[in-house]
């Protein structure tokens, strides 16, 4: 049975938890697979979004859907990287959550995701929510209800 405590919890809006847009590294529709390579290195992140030129959330990237797509029969084909846009290779299958959207949604999402996507009401990007972040405001309510 869930306490009235974690009813509380289960209910807030995640706007609070979301890290902000400016700070989530991303790549654009049209860029080349070769700068989202640099991107995904250097930030080390496993995957970032991809959004369009007026900030809509468009798809996400991985390396693994770089590697696959210059991936040839007997070798890698690093000279296609420059070649290749983004929006040709990237996931548009996303986990989306909005901005008014409560802490049990998020709760739900984080289990098949490691983050969730996070748009406004006009479903501008605004930012992401990640599992680290979901299970850290879980750990504190635990130890807070547990003394
Ligand atoms: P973390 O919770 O920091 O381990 O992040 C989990 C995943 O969320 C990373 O591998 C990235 O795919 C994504 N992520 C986290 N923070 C950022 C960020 N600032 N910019 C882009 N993607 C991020």
């Amino acid at each position: 049975m869930i306490s009235t405590n974690s009813k509380d919890l289960l209910a807030m809006p995640i706007s609070e938890f979301v890290i902000s847009s400016e700070k989530v590294a991303h790549v654009q529709i049209g860029n080349s697979a070769e700068h989202a390579l640099l991107v995904l290195t250097r930030t080390g992140y496993s995957s970032i979004p991809v959004l369009d030129l007026k900030y809509r959330l468009q798809g996400l990237l991985s390396m693994k859907m770089i590697t696959e797509a210059i991936l040839g029969l007997e070798h890698i084909e690093y000279e296609k990287l420059p070649d290749i846009k983004v929006d040709t290779i990237m996931d548009k299958n996303i986990a989306v959550i909005k901005l008014k959207d409560t802490f049990q949604r998020a709760l739900d999402l984080v289990i098949n995701h490691a983050f969730l996507c996070v748009v406004d009401e006009e479903g501008t990007f605004a930012g992401i929510l990640t599992r680290r972040v979901i299970l850290k405001q879980l750990k504190k309510y635990i130890y807070k209800t547990e003394k």
